[in-house]
């Protein structure tokens, strides 16, 4: 066979490789109609089958629980409530009896209108519950058509999980044998892709149904960071990727082992580590790898399915989760960065983005969000982040909103941070540094600006570019001018390439995903700032990405060193 690559969008970070392992859409919608005399049997077997997926999402639950992963169990909680629903259990044993469906079908056709009405309601919430109930009738059609294995059927070796979707259960009871994951569908803000990324599986999905003709057992390699499967993969290859896997689970049992070492260049430079999230699970996975505390929270990402502006009561119930365990701690919550890519269908066809479109809506969006913030915040070491900050008027709007309902409420006053994240705020960095206590820069997005690139293609995005290091050593030069700190929260303060750059060039504060948090802080030790430093100012002064390339592979090869 020869080597084919699938290309998707990367859910959760990482590389495996395994045996394809097909979890197909349990029990398909037939179009069989029973017999009379079949159909009392058939609607008992779909209620026992659904009582038999209540009590293995509740012993599930109760396991996760027992390790205190309470976040993952409340999850799998709805999926029980739906199937002991007196409601559905009328409409199944209905739709068997009277109109004639297998036991599977009903489960499926009966939940799937419950699943419909969820996503129609305009609440995000109850939208992420669908899929949870969506997760139930594949469980429960499963086992109403005799096949009791699912996800936990075995293959030799390991194996790489492929399937149109999935739910949180299907991926919280995944054998241990699971490495990687593969779907068809599904999107990178799923329940699934979260629980994914908080037991550090790779995932790529939006696939296509490419995916679905995969032959049980076939090899096959997860690689999230090239948003790709590649299926029968040559042997070199293979190789390559075993070593590459090995390599990283030894440097992060390593890495782990040695989190809670202070966070110090070899020459005394103190740079803070501290993790990005949009979950609980993600902020639990943080802190148990040491990060300081949260220093950038996606917080439009609940919100991607909305149907209106997020009401003061919807941010609470999305807050709460997320800061209870920051207490003490510090929390960077970023105010909606809706727009491009991540509009909901409410601003559907709107311009704009991040704070723009907060204050085009008259303040009423901003307070609502900003009510909650400071109410759920309040025991946390608070920090109010503004998204695509494009000028100093943008950051006073902000404040002067914080001043009114913190004083308001009593509540303490949160630093106010603003994302550079625009070419616009980099250059414009001295006017904005004497507006806010902290600049946060997105270099995600700076990167993709500046470069005139699209952040989403495959490949990674260039922010060693000279063009990009230069935005950056302004803002740090105009942060240092006015004595406030610098983060770096994109994906770049987690690349080996481009980390010691940034503390050469000075920043501060690294904020990186959950799984790389560990991995960061060792970099942050084996690294020697007045050395980063000389390389960093070197770099700014090449005149292409290969040429910083070039100069920074001492530095890079130290890394890899450290893991
Ligand atoms: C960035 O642009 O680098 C960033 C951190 O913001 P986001 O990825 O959420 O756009
Ligand atoms: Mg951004």
């Amino acid at each position: 066979m020869t080597e084919r690559v699938l290309a998707g969008v990367p859910a959760s970070p990482g590389t495996a490789f395994g045996g394809v392992r097909r979890l197909d859409a349990a029990g398909e919608i037939d179009g069989t109609v029973l017999e009379d005399v079949l159909r009392p049997a058939a609607a008992a077997r779909a209620l026992e089958a659904l009582t038999q997926s209540a009590r293995e999402l509740d012993e599930l639950a109760g396991k996760l629980r027992s390790e205190g992963r309470t976040e993952e169990a409340d999850i799998l909680d709805a999926g029980t409530m739906m199937a002991e629903d007196p409601v559905l259990l009328e409409s199944v044993e209905n739709a068997v009896l009277s109109r004639g469906l297998t036991a599977a079908s009903a489960i499926l056709v009966e939940v799937e209108t419950v699943a419909r009405q969820l996503d129609t309601l305009g609440d995000p919430e109850l939208a992420a519950r669908a899929a949870d109930v969506r997760s139930l009738a594949r469980r429960a059609s499963r086992l109403a058509s005799g096949d009791a294995g699912g996800a936990r059927r075995k293959t030799a070796g390991d194996a790489i999980l492929v399937a149109p979707d999935l739910g949180p259960a299907d991926v919280i009871e995944l054998d241990s044998d699971v490495s990687g994951i593969a779907l068809a569908v599904g999107g990178v803000t799923g329940h699934a892709a979260i629980v994914a990324r908080g037991l550090g599986l790779p995932m790529v999905v939006g696939l296509g149904n490419g995916v679905l003709s995969l032959i049980e057992g076939e090899p096959c390699i997860v690689d999230a960071d090239r948003s790709a499967v590649i299926v029968s993969p040559d042997s070199a290859r293979v190789a390559a990727v075993r070593r590459a896997i090995a390599a990283a689970r030894e440097a992060h049992g390593r890495a782990m082992a040695a989190r809670a070492l202070p966070t110090v260049t070899r020459d005394g430079r103190f740079v803070r580590v501290l993790a990005n999230a949009a979950t609980p699970i993600e902020v639990r996975a943080a802190l148990e790898a040491g990060a300081d505390g949260i220093g950038l929270l996606r917080t439009e990402l609940a919100f991607l399915e909305a149907k209106h502006w997020p009401t003061v009561a919807e941010h609470r119930r999305t807050l709460e989760p997320v800061l209870t365990p920051l207490r003490g701690r510090t929390a960077t919550v970023r105010l909606l960065d809706f727009g491009g890519d991540k509009t909901p269908p409410f601003l559907k066809g709107v311009h704009g983005r991040g704070v723009e479109l907060l204050l085009e809506d008259g303040e009423e969006a901003l307070s609502a969000q900003l009510e909650a913030i400071l109410e759920t915040g309040d025991a946390t070491e608070l920090r109010v982040l503004i998204p695509m900050v494009t000028e100093a008027g943008q950051v006073r709007a902000v404040r002067a909103a914080i001043d009114r309902i913190a004083a308001r409420r009593g509540s303490r006053v949160p630093l106010l941070a603003a994302m550079v994240e625009v070419p616009a705020a980099a250059v414009m960095a001295d006017r904005l540094a004497p507006e806010v206590g902290m600049f946060s820069i997105g270099t995600n997005d700076l990167t993709s600006f500046q470069l005139g690139i699209d952040r989403t293609r495959p490949g990674g995005s260039p922010s060693h570019h000279p063009a990009v290091l230069r935005l950056i050593a302004a803002t740090v030069e105009a942060a240092r001018t006015a004595g406030i700190p610098v983060e770096v929260c994109g994906e770049s303060a987690s690349s080996p390439l481009v980390m010691p750059l940034l503390v050469g060039l000075g920043v501060d504060e690294l904020s990186v995903g959950a799984a790389a948090v560990a991995r960061v802080r060792g970099w942050v030790r084996a690294l020697d700032f007045a050395e980063a430093a000389i390389i960093a100012r070197r770099a700014l002064d090449a005149e292409s990405a290969g040429q910083v390339e070039l100069l920074e592979r001492p530095l890079r090869a130290l890394l890899d060193d450290a893991g």
